[in-house]
């Protein structure tokens, strides 16, 4: 027996199949092989006379994939781009942020930024810090100044104590710069 005989045989008599093909009385394959066939019509006809549960298979399948389509469609046009916010520069929390950072083999600066989310006056601020520390302190930034010498420690104390609005818990101690 070929192979191809056995095809066109189909289902023998005694075998056990995992599964009961049933075949199409109009063109002879198996029932899932109709909508391949150009009568699929008449298939769907021949179900529906002779094997109603199968046909109800079918139809649902049609219907199924069709739900399907509408869905992906919806899908489509709900999506889109611009939904993503940014943030504004305003709404972020005012904080003073102190780090030290190195200047040569020894020497190190103190760099101090967010005082103006204070509104303060970042030359007034550099102008105090040089004077309290008697060393060189300028502004660097738009929202930096540089104190020439480690003085991280002590802005702690001398921040809150000249802004009173600056708690020492709004100073945020962000350690050492890498080089
Ligand atoms: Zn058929």
């Amino acid at each position: 027996m070929t192979e191809d005989s056995r095809l066109i045989m189909g289902p023998k008599e005694g075998v056990n199949y995992p599964m009961q093909v049933i075949y199409c009385g109009n063109c002879s394959m198996p029932i899932e092989y109709c909508e391949y066939y150009p009568e699929y019509d008449k298939c769907k006809q021949w179900l529906e006379k002779n094997l109603p549960s199968e046909f109800e298979k079918v139809k649902i399948g049609d219907e199924s994939s069709e739900a399907t389509g509408e869905e992906e469609k919806k899908r489509q046009k709900r999506g889109g781009k611009g939904m993503i916010k940014t943030k504004k520069k305003e709404d972020g929390p005012k904080q003073v942020c102190i780090s030290r950072a190195p200047r040569g083999k020894k020497k190190s600066v103190t760099v101090v930024t967010g005082m103006s989310s204070f509104n303060i006056d970042l030359k007034v601020a550099a102008k105090f810090f040089g004077t309290k520390f008697a060393c060189g302190s300028s502004v660097t930034g738009d929202d930096e100044i540089v104190i020439q010498g480690d003085v991280k420690d002590d802005l702690f104390d001398i921040i809150p104590e000249k802004w009173p609005e600056i708690d020492e818990d709004l100073i945020e101690d962000l350690g050492d710069q890498k080089r």
